[in-house]
Formats: structure tokens, C-alpha cells, sequence
């Protein structure tokens, strides 16, 4: 099985995971991070960018800010989905008033939007907050 390129969410390098490694809980082979994780990780705008670019793991984007109820409503959920997709996809969490060009970058209109990246390329997104198996659904029909 061919490796897949996977960004370090920590400190941006591309890694190489075999596809039966994804769920050996790999690290990464400049920094010693955890490359996966069954909760959502925090990343920043150049580590979405880079990640969405290069990625052939799957990478699922929640876009939120803390004066957002409905995102905080959603986060355990979008957490939950986290661990369960472990694996196929890597769900992380975007704070767009802390990075504010991400959201303009993106052009994110509501939040919480949950946008999906494979290949290389947007593949749907979907705005507003839905539970956890709904979560799921949605990103295993989306990539
Ligand atoms: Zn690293």
C-alpha cells in the first residue's frame, strides 16, 4: 500500500504514514508529535493551508469562534466524531477570530461551517451545528 502524505499539525511537516500504520497512533518524524488523534485539534491558518493542500488523509475543518454558542454546542459533538472517524479522517478545529484571514481566505459567510478537504480540493461543506453521528455521515458521504 502506498504511504499517504500526512502534515504534522504541530509543526507543519509532511510525513509519510503507511496506510496500515494510520491507526498505530504514528508520529511525526521531525518533531515526535502524535499525527493522528481521536479528539479535534486546534491548528492555526498556515497549518489548515498546508494540511488541505498536501494531505491524502481526508481533512475535515470545523471553523468556529468562541462567542459563537451554537460552535460551542457543537464542539464535544465534532470531538466525538473525531475519534470515531480516526483513521479514515482527521477532524480539526479552526478559530476564525483568532485567525481572522482564514475565514476571508475560505470565504466562511456563518459559523459553525464544517468544510471537507481531499486531494488537494474542497469537497463540501456544510454550515450550521448537527450532532455527532450526523457528523459522521457527512464526512464519510463527503469524502
Ligand atoms: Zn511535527
Amino acid at each position: 500500500m502506498a504511504p499517504k502524505k500526512i502534515t504534522c499539525l504541530d509543526c507543519g511537516q509532511v510525513n509519510r504514514v503507511p496506510e496500515d500504520k494510520l491507526t498505530a497512533a504514528p508520529k511525526c518524524g521531525t518533531c515526535g508529535a502524535k499525527l493522528m488523534s481521536n479528539k479535534a485539534v486546534e491548528i492555526d491558518f498556515d497549518t489548515l493551508q498546508k494540511a488541505a493542500r498536501n494531505d491524502d488523509l481526508p481533512l475535515v475543518v470545523d471553523f468556529w469562534a468562541p462567542w459563537c454558542g451554537p460552535c460551542r454546542m457543537m464542539a464535544p459533538e465534532f470531538s466525538k466524531a473525531a475519534g470515531e472517524l480516526n483513521g479514515q479522517a482527521r477532524l480539526v478545529k479552526l478559530n476564525t477570530e483568532d485567525h481572522p484571514k482564514a475565514g476571508a481566505v475560505y470565504n466562511i459567510r456563518g459559523i459553525p461551517t464544517m468544510a471537507a478537504f481531499a486531494n488537494g480540493r474542497e469537497k463540501a461543506r456544510q454550515s450550521g451545528a448537527i450532532p455527532a453521528p450526523a457528523i459522521v455521515d457527512w464526512v464519510k458521504a463527503a469524502v
